[in-house]
């Protein structure tokens, strides 16, 4: 249930209260009349101001929020477009349903049933766990470049659709800057400069705002690397029929190349690529590969919207500072995974603290920082499952074993213990310590201690 419905008018003075713990920096705090600036309108930027104005609302707090965002999610192609993959799993989906986030129809483009995991020993499907483990396409902007007139809404804009119903104001401009007037921080752009008694930075790492930021606002910088994306335009009904309901994903022994997934959306499939330093010549053996030409007529059909963004692989030591906060991939994220999913969990934890215990440093230490540090965490567990699909990838023997044990699961309804490890960590439905340490438990080393000894035993003589 969402923490806000429990929150009364009556409930601001102990509110208050709470934010009045007696340490130094405590008189920081977010009063009737006070101004807020979002830096990015993006889901961490969005889900942020979202809380913060319902929360305010809760409790009868007159606060104004200012979202900056130059791009606008209405268009097509690159101008509204935020750079991703755009999966949201059911989890993640759910848990907004709970918070009175409904995602439209015509946002989600297409539910996914399941994930068809190729490699060179073959290929197998893998149905979602549990029923309801469904995972949603949507696109972050308003579709691929050529995407005109089509029936769908742009998932940021909804976000932001829903900031405005709750009052926040969007700012079409781009923040050049961010300095200090005293301790509160001052926004600058092109067309001026505003003074706000909170900044959140949501600016995610494709521009180069994060780099701009000083020790004031946060410690140390978020390491990226370099991905890729491209749309294909293929119609639903040939989609239907290549790729089904199905996302494709790739564990090819190529060098550089961590992870691809084919997804299907609506009368398009968006290709990303996930890997070190993804360039031409790494798409080009990744599409020539056979696994993918089985799979998927890439050749013939020609790519209407291609891009190489980065993705954050770790986030700053500390990504807070006085009156500051950083959300989303601008602060600390999931480890390749579930994106959107972090910037929700780090935009809300960011806008409780900001309401109920302040805005110092201090409050966003003890308040704010464990939300991060659980991720940061979770992501080194993450870190030891992507090693062991290193070692998958690299060695035939294991790969023919993992397929083997996967296709052995999927024909029975129990016991499906290779099927769940690869499932959560594809779509990022579960923590990568549930991962790591499902992939410990008893009935998954044996199943993958039989399916290797199976590869060893000499095949048996026919009679
Ligand atoms: C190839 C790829 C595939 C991915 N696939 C998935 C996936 O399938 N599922 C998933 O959950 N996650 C995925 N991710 C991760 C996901 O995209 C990010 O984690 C998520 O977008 C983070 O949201 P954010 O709001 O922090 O940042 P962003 O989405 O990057 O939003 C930042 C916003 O800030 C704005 N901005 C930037 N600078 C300024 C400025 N100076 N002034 C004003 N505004 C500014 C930008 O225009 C943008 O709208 C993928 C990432 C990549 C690179």
């Amino acid at each position: 249930m969402s923490g806000l419905g429990q929150w009364t008018l009556g409930a601001r003075r102990s509110i208050r209260h709470l934010a009045a713990d007696p340490s130094p920096d405590s008189d920081a705090t977010l009063s009737d009349g006070s101004r807020v600036a979002v830096i990015g309108g993006g889901p961490a930027g969005s889900f942020f101001a979202y809380f913060l104005l319902r929360l305010a609302h809760t409790i009868d707090l007159d606060i104004s929020v200012d979202i900056y965002e130059p791009r606008h999610f209405t268009h097509c192609g690159p101008a509204g477009c935020n750079h991703c993959g755009g999966i949201v799993s059911e989890s993640l989906v759910q848990m907004l349903a709970t918070e009175g986030i409904n995602l439209p129809p015509s946002v989600v483009q297409r539910g996914i049933y399941s994930y068809v995991l190729h490699m060179d020993a073959g290929s197998v499907e893998i149905e979602s766990p549990v029923e309801e483990q469904r995972i949603a396409a949507i696109y972050r902007g308003n579709g691929p470049r050529t995407a005109v007139d089509m029936p769908w809404e742009s998932f940021d804009g909804y976000l932001q659709q829903i900031c405005e119903k709750e009052g926040a104001q969007l700012v079409h401009q781009l923040v050049v800057g961010l300095e200090r007037n005293g301790d509160f921080p001052v926004v600058i752009t092109n067309e001026g400069t505003t003074t706000y008694d909170l900044v959140a930075v949501a600016c995610g790492v494709n521009s180069n705002f994060h780099m701009l930021l000083d020790g004031s606002t946060s410690e140390g910088k978020p390491e990226v690397s370099r991905t890729f994306i491209t749309e294909f335009k293929l119609g639903a009904d040939a989609i239907l029929e290549t790729l089904g309901d199905s996302m494709h994903v790739f564990l090819l022994d190529i060098p550089r190349l961590e992870f691809a997934a084919l997804i299907p959306k609506g009368d398009y499939v968006t290709l990303a690529m996930l890997g070190e330093e993804i360039d031409d010549d790494l798409v080009r053996r990744f599409l020539d590969s056979p696994e993918v030409r089985a799979a998927f007529p890439a050749d013939s059909i020609p790519a209407v919207c291609a891009c190489a963004p980065v993705i954050n692989v770790k986030g700053p030591e500390r990504p807070f500072g006085e009156r500051v906060v950083l959300v989303g991939d601008a602060g600390i994220t999931r480890l390749y995974k579930d994106g959107i999913g972090a910037a929700y969990r780090t935009g809300k934890a960011a806008a409780e603290t900001a309401i109920v215990h302040g805005i110092s440093t201090d409050d966003f230490e003890t308040h704010y920082f464990p939300t991060c540090r659980a991720i940061a965490n979770d992501n080194m567990f993450g870190r030891l499952i992507f090693f062991f699909t290193i070692a998958v990838r690299k060695s035939k023997f294991v790969r023919k074993a993992v397929l083997r044990m996967t296709a052995g699961e999927q024909r029975r309804p129990k016991g499906r213990h290779m099927s769940g490890v690869l499932w959560n960590m594809f779509t990022g439905s579960a923590p990568y310590r549930d991962v790591f340490f499902n992939a410990l438990r008893p009935g998954f080393l044996l199943g993958l201690a039989k399916s290797l000894a199976a590869g060893v035993r000499p095949p048996q003589k026919e009679s």
